[in-house]
Formats: structure tokens, sequence, C-alpha cells
């Protein structure tokens, strides 16, 4: 698309935009009585306006059903969370076998570490990107500990070439293929959160396998952002939050898949309890765990019902809005937008103040824009809190911008703009 910088011709994207009712499903925070302009998404979803009352519901059957509503009313308890699989099995590519939804998303990642990180003899090493989200890089280091190694020798991180700031899958595949008799787990976020690059998962995947080390992901910053193939990839497992482009609310449930040719392999270890048991049998009490088949053998405890309403009122928005494919095409023009916005900032400045770090090839990339300020990065950060303009801020210099597709509008990125010219 032909972008212009006026703000006529963003109000005429809104206007073409299939997709813009579903901006006025959500709660928009206001700055001085008007809509701010949200562009944190990637950090906390908003909230839609259904929210309360997917709550409310579940207040009422817990009211009128006390415990019976496990098993009985509207959507008895126990069956709640398959009503969140097919929104997911869209979101991730994955079977609604392969899903469950359970935990928080770092609890996710050290139980499947647990089953899928199994180190033995000279194949101990784990292989990630550098800089990875702090959470992971501990919960891996845990991991490793917890297994007897040393996390100076045993994590290996992919790091970008000097003078650049992202990866080249060039680069990872070879560190792969490099490390190869030494692999016992391929660990990637699937969007970097810092630089907002999207790897090549499916190469990743490959490669891993390739080197005999089993694969995972990390999705936080991906899930209802780009599209995945979970299945098809052939990701052994992968995890993620629904409180970020998911909207399920600040620390929502989180997520996970476990391919299904692990289905029955009995060699797993699982720390297990008793929410993974056979459905069939788990009110019998039998000693001795079987757990049911598919992903949903991997519950440990009891299904939290208010945090599954929450992700279920922002699951069923996606399900209306077209899943992810209709999201994607809308999401590929806005942060188009953006990018373009910006660097007409830096020609009408005469100089680049704002530089992107993030990949300019649209299949590398979902919502998010890393933008380094080259001068007074703080006080530009505080300059567009103080005008409505909501980004993140991450040391030492990056605003991190999200359009989402769901609630931005094209009048948002242009308004975000406007103010990142005005900052300087
Ligand atoms: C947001 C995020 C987390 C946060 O984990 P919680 O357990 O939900 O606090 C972890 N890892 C990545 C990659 C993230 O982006």
């Amino acid at each position: 698309m032909i972008y212009q910088d006026n703000l006529q011709f963003a109000l005429q994207l809104d206007e073409q935009d299939a997709l813009r009712s579903f901006r006025s499903e959500f709660l928009i925070p206001k700055h001085n009585g008007e809509d701010a302009v949200y562009l944190c998404g990637n950090s906390l979803g908003l909230q839609p306006r259904s929210a309360k009352k997917y709550i409310q519901d579940q207040l009422n059957a817990w009211e009128t059903n006390a415990v019976e509503g496990w098993f009985t009313g509207d959507e008895p308890w126990l069956n709640y969370h398959k009503q969140l699989l097919p929104a997911l099995s869209n979101l991730l590519g994955a079977k609604q076998t392969e899903i469950t939804v359970m935990n928080s998303l770092t609890v996710n990642l050290h139980l499947l570490m647990v089953s899928f990180y199994k180190p033995t003899g000279k194949r101990y090493k784990i292989l990630m990107e550098a800089g990875a989200f702090p959470s992971d890089q501990y919960a891996v280091e845990s991991q490793v500990r917890f297994h007897g190694f040393d996390p100076n020798g045993a994590v290996i991180e992919v790091a970008p070439r000097a003078g650049e700031t992202t990866l080249r899958t060039e680069d990872i595949l070879k560190q792969i293929t490099d490390n190869a008799d030494e692999l016992a787990l391929v660990l990637f976020s699937g969007i970097n959160y810092y630089t907002g690059q999207f790897f090549d998962l499916e190469a990743i995947a490959r490669a891993g396998h390739a080197a005999g080390a089993m694969v995972g992901f990390d999705l936080a910053h991906a899930a209802g952002n780009v599209p995945l193939k979970l299945h098809d990839w052939g990701a052994d497992f992968a995890c993620w939050c629904s409180y970020k482009y998911m909207n399920s609310g600040p620390g929502g449930i989180s997520g996970i898949f476990v391919h299904e040719k692990h289905f029955t392999d009995t060699s797993l270890n699982r720390f297990a309890g008793w929410w993974g048991y056979r459905r069939d049998k788990q009110f019998l009490m039998a000693p001795g765990f079987e757990p049911e088949n598919g992903a949903e053998g991997w519950n440990v405890s009891t299904s939290p019902i208010i945090l599954m309403a929450l992700h279920r009122a922002s699951l069923d928005i996606f399900e209306r809005a077209g899943g992810l494919q209709a999201l994607r095409a809308k999401s590929e023009l806005l942060t188009g937008y953006l990018e373009y916005l910006i660097s007409e900032v830096n020609k009408k400045h005469g100089e680049e103040v704002y530089h992107i770090i993030t990949p300019a090839d649209n299949s590398r990339r979902g919502c998010q824009l890393s933008v380094v300020c080259k001068r007074k990065a703080k006080e530009i950060f505080n300059y567009l809190a103080q005008n409505g303009v909501i980004g993140d801020w991450r040391e030492p210099d990056v605003i991190r911008l999200s359009p989402v597709p769901l609630y931005n509008s094209y009048v948002d990125v242009y308004r975000a703009s406007e103010s990142l010219f005005r900052a300087i």
C-alpha cells in the first residue's frame, strides 16, 4: 500500500477497515477525557467489554449451583476449558487435543521442561536466543542446575552479530548444527520481547530435530499476534500467556501445546496432579497416576474457572473477527503504517532520531515495533505518556509500540506519530 502522512488518509483507512467495529468491544483507557492511544497490547491487552458478563455468569453459576456447578448448569465447569479450544487451535495452529489451558506461563515452562529437557550423557545443553525474556532465562538456568549442570557451560545463547540487533536465521541454524551432539533442547521465543523479531520457528524446529534435540517455543509475544503452525512445524512443546495479545486479564491463565507424537510416550517425566488424570476415572480417586490422553494430561490443579471465563471473553471475539487470518492482514497494514510514519517523522527532522530495530520484513515481525530513540529517549517516552500515547519503555533507550488489529485504529497510529514528531 502507498501510505500518506495525513489525518485524512488515516481516517479513510479506518473507514475501509472491515474489522473497525471490534474496537468498540474493548474498554479503551482515557486521557483527558478522550480515548488514549494504547499501543501496549504486547504487555497487557485491553479488557473486553464482555469480560464482566463472562465472569458474572460464573459467579451466578457458583451462587446457584455451588459445588454442583462442576457437573450441572449451562456450562459445567468440568468441561469449561473445552470451549476455549477451537479459538486456541486456530491461533496456535494445533489440534485441539494438543492444547490445554492451565497455570501461568513460567510455571508451565518449568513443567514442560520437566518433560522435554532430558539431559543424557554429553547431550545436556540447551540452546536459546541471547536476550530472552528474563523469566525464561531464570527458568532455564534453574532447570539446568536442578539436573546438576552449570548454566555457564550448559546454556548456549545465540547472539546477534557485532553491530546487529536481531538474529540471522542462518546463524541460529548453524549454531544448532555445530552443537548437534550436545543439545538436549532448543528453546526459542516465538517473538523476542525486546526487538520484536519473529523467528523462523519452522526452520528452527527442523534444525533442532535434525540435531536430535527436543524443540520448544515460548509464544508469549506470538500467540494471538502472528500465524503459528505448531502441529505442522512439529514443535515438541510450546507455552504462552493470555494477557498480552490475547487480552485475558493481568496474570491471566496460560496455555500449553504438546505435539501428539508424544501422547503415548510413557518415558516422559511429568509432575502430575489429579487434574491431568484420565477424565473417565478422575473421580474414582484411585492410587497410581494415569494421564488423560493429550495435552490435558499435563494439567495439575483444578481449573481456575474465573480466569478461564476471562480468557473465553476474549477468544470469542477472536472467533467473531474471523480468527488470525483476518486480523493478520490488518495487522501488517497497521504496523506498516506506523513504520512509514516514523520514517516520515525522521525525514521532517532531517535526521534519524527514531531507529526501528524490529525487522522490516512483515514475515519476521508481528504488531510490535521497537524504536531506539537516539537522543533524550526517556524524555521522549515521558512526553508520549503525558500526551496520552501509551507504549512501554525498555532500558536503555527502547520504546515498544504495538498497534493491535482488534482494537487499534489507523488514527491511533497517526496520533502516535504526531506525538513522536512533537516530542523532539
Ligand atoms: C511476558 C513473558 C513472560 C511472563 O511470564 P509469567 O510467568 O506470565 O509472568 C515470560 N516469558 C516471556 C517470553 C514473556 O514474554
